[in-house]
């Protein structure tokens, strides 16, 4: 349901939270985060409210410079922890606002490969998909690009990898994703709104869109694969 993503230089883990109590308006039921840090990828969920992981970070606190955080509205599977976002494979995590209509047929193709699931979403095969070709020898970025050729339905992504811990990448098809540019950081949100303690200087990604993001910017491509510039403007919302 909301997504909000930081590459910076500076811990990201409680302004994640606060971008997420940002999204509260949007409705969820549960929330998660995870961030890349010293060659791994660490995640905490939540079922409920941001509290309840709020909690469990107080318990396990995270620290990193590069992470993701959401909140679920259940589309596929029930609202549990184990459903919660972000869902991981390999090196991959990930966080997907919207559906993936496709996903019964790829996640039979994904287990007929041997790949386990953990979850009822149908998000996770974002991650097994990515991580899948990762496997076989592509870089990160081609794996998320030929990824996302395979998805039909809606989604906005936000990714990041274990062992890269300056890159984030991000997708829209069908639901919003914002960039937002910082000093030394990249941020993105599902809305301005999350953004908004964050940044004002924004980019609005366009139908098909992704990109790369390290602290220093970001590189946006369509659909095709060609790079592009999308308008910057100073977002609306007032913090
Ligand atoms: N379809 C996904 C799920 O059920 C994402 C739902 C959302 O946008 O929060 O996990």
């Amino acid at each position: 349901c909301g997504i909000v993503a930081i590459t910076g230089s500076e811990p990201v883990a409680n302004r994640l939270i606060d971008g997420l109590k940002r999204l509260e308006y949007r409705g969820y039921d549960s929330a998660g985060i995870a961030i890349s840090s010293r060659g791994k990828v660490e995640r905490r969920r939540a079922k409920g409210k941001i509290v309840n992981l709020q909690a469990r970070l107080e318990e396990e606190p995270m620290d990193g410079l590069t992470g993701i955080a959401h909140t679920r509205w259940a589309t596929h599977g029930k609202p549990n922890e184990t459903n919660a976002h972000p869902h991981m494979s390999g090196n991959v995590a990930i966080v997907h606002n919207g559906i993936i209509e496709n996903f019964r047929d790829l996640r039979t193709e994904l287990e007929a490969a041997g790949r386990v699931f953990e979850s009822e979403t149908d998000s996770e095969v974002i991650a097994q998909l990515i991580a899948q070709k990762m496997d076989e020898g592509l870089s990160a970025v081609d794996a998320f690009e030929a990824t996302l050729g395979q998805l039909t339905g809606a989604f906005a992504l936000a990714v990041i990898f274990a062992g890269e811990e300056s890159v984030l990448m991000g997708a829209r098809k069908g639901s919003p994703l914002v960039l937002g540019y910082g000093e030394g950081e990249m941020f993105l949100g599902s809305d301005a709104i999350a953004l908004a303690p964050l940044t004002r200087d924004v980019t609005y990604l366009e139908e098909g869109d992704w990109a790369v993001l390290r602290p220093d910017g970001a590189d946006i491509r369509n659909s095709r694969g060609d790079r592009v510039n999308r308008p910057r403007v100073t977002s609306a919302v007032n913090d």
